[in-house]
Parts: structure tokens; C-alpha cells; sequence
């Protein structure tokens, strides 16, 4: 298992920095700004050793070319990105060995169609899933279906509870009011308000969250539950939708909400 520390970026973008007890050696995951990575390398004397990328998208990405131009790191990311800074693809199923712990690569495309999870199991499980899943919420469909998004986290739920989940953006709160909206009597719902408000009052990371939490609070990932499906029937005042047509429901309510 990692320490993993958020290195804030842009205004809600969390950089995750990996590193194993008594080393120096770190990874960083998705680095849209080089900037606020090399003052923290600076600042705490630790090295560079790899960057992983879960999707092409600039804010991911935009800080590869300082970041390797310095430190002459390998890149790893998916096969199929249109990212051209990617020295190492990876594809579905793959195991990425960093210090002797074991990333396993889902391909997760939805929010793009090159987007990749690396999921860590142990006692610890860790999960690191880009704009796939947030706390609360899915990524938009960019490039992707709802049916591929769904499959997604159909996929999430399938593991350990305790996985700590490391989204890349800061978007709980708003995400939060929209799982409200849909399941306004969800109690668990209004538990994570409390608590993330607190910690954003405090001008602290709502992350990582669970996969036990996101069972209970997430719409995306309720889109079987009866008052999921309720609320995905008001909103397109039709009563046959199968789990997929639910799904697209509640994205497409959250894009307008
Ligand atoms: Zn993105
Ligand atoms: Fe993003």
C-alpha cells in the first residue's frame, strides 16, 4: 500500500503523489501542472521516479513534457490515447509493477475513450480512477456511452468496500446537492454533506472516499435501487426504462442540473 498525498492544482484538480515508507522515490498521478509538483519534490527532497496517466485530457497531462524534460521518467498510460507524451501503454488486465506493488489496469472508457483505473488490492485496497468515478458522481460522457459508463461502475462496485478511491477532482459538494436532488430522502446523503462541508470549510480534501460509500451514496452507482429509478422516471416522465436508460436519466439530469 502507498501513502498517497493531493497536491492541489488548477482550482479543483488533486495530483496524487505515491510513495512507499523510507524511500524518496515518488509517482505522481496525472500531472496537469508541472509547477506545484516540482515545488513539492523540492520541498520535501524527494524523486521522481514514474508518472501514470488515466486519460488524454489537458488537465491531466499538461505537465508531462516539464515534468520529463527535468526528471527523464518513464510515462505510463493507455494504448489507445491520443496523448502523445505516453512512453509505456498500457492495456486491460495488465499488471504495472512500481516497487514491488502491483497496479492492476482496467480500460474504463465513458468519460474518454482512452481512460484507464489502477487499482491496487491488499489489505489496503487503493483505486485510482481519474474522472471516472468522484465522490458522488460519475465524469461527464465526453466520448463515451452511457452504457460503457455504467459498465464502469458496475465494475467500481465489484470492489473491496474498503477500497479508498482517488478521484482527480474536488467536486464532491456539487455532486453531493445533485445525489440529494435524486434521492432526497437518502440519509447517508445527507451525512457526507455534513462531513464534506466541514472539510471543506476547513480547506481540506473530501477524498479519498470508499467504495462502501459510494454504494450508498452515489446515484450512478444506485442506478438498480427503486428510488433511483423513481426519480429517472419523473425526469423523463416515462415508467419502462431498463438500468441503462435509468443511467442515462440521472447523467443527464446531472449535466443540466
Ligand atoms: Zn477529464
Ligand atoms: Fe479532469
Amino acid at each position: 500500500m502507498f501513502s498517497v498525498t493531493p497536491i492541489p492544482a488548477f482550482s479543483d484538480n488533486y495530483i496524487w503523489l505515491l510513495k512507499l515508507p523510507n524511500s524518496r522515490k515518488v509517482a505522481v498521478v496525472d500531472p496537469g501542472d508541472a509547477a506545484p509538483v516540482i515545488r513539492y519534490l523540492n520541498d520535501n527532497n524527494f524523486e521522481l521516479d514514474v508518472i501514470l496517466i488515466t486519460h488524454h485530457h489537458y488537465d491531466h497531462t499538461d505537465g508531462v513534457k516539464e515534468l520529463t524534460d527535468r526528471y527523464q521518467v518513464p510515462v505510463y498510460g493507455p494504448h489507445n490515447s491520443p496523448f502523445s507524451g505516453i512512453t509505456h501503454f498500457l492495456k486491460e488486465g495488465e499488471k504495472l509493477d512500481i516497487w514491488g506493488q502491483q497496479l492492476t489496469i482496467k480500460e474504463i472508457p465513458g468519460h474518454t475513450l482512452d481512460h484507464i483505473s489502477y487499482f491496487i488490492n491488499g489489505e489496503q485496497p487503493q483505486l485510482f480512477c481519474g474522472d471516472t468515478l468522484f465522490l458522488a458522481g460519475c465524469g461527464r460522457l465526453f466520448e463515451g456511452t452511457p452504457k460503457q459508463m455504467l459498465a464502469a461502475m458496475t465494475h467500481f462496485q465489484s470492489l473491496p468496500d474498503n477500497t479508498e478511491v482517488y478521484c482527480t477532482h474536488e467536486y464532491s459538494l456539487a455532486n453531493l446537492a445533485f445525489a440529494e436532488a435524486v434521492e432526497p430522502e437518502n440519509t447517508d446523503v445527507k451525512d457526507a454533506i455534513n462531513l464534506c462541508s466541514k472539510l471543506r470549510n476547513s480547506d481540506r480534501p473530501t477524498l479519498p472516499t470508499t467504495i462502501a460509500q459510494e454504494k450508498r451514496i452515489n446515484p450512478f452507482m444506485r442506478s438498480d435501487q427503486v428510488s433511483v429509478i423513481t426519480a429517472a422516471q419523473k425526469f423523463t416522465h416515462q415508467t419502462q426504462l431498463d438500468q441503462e436508460a435509468v443511467f442515462a436519466a440521472i447523467r443527464e439530469w446531472k449535466n443540466q442540473f
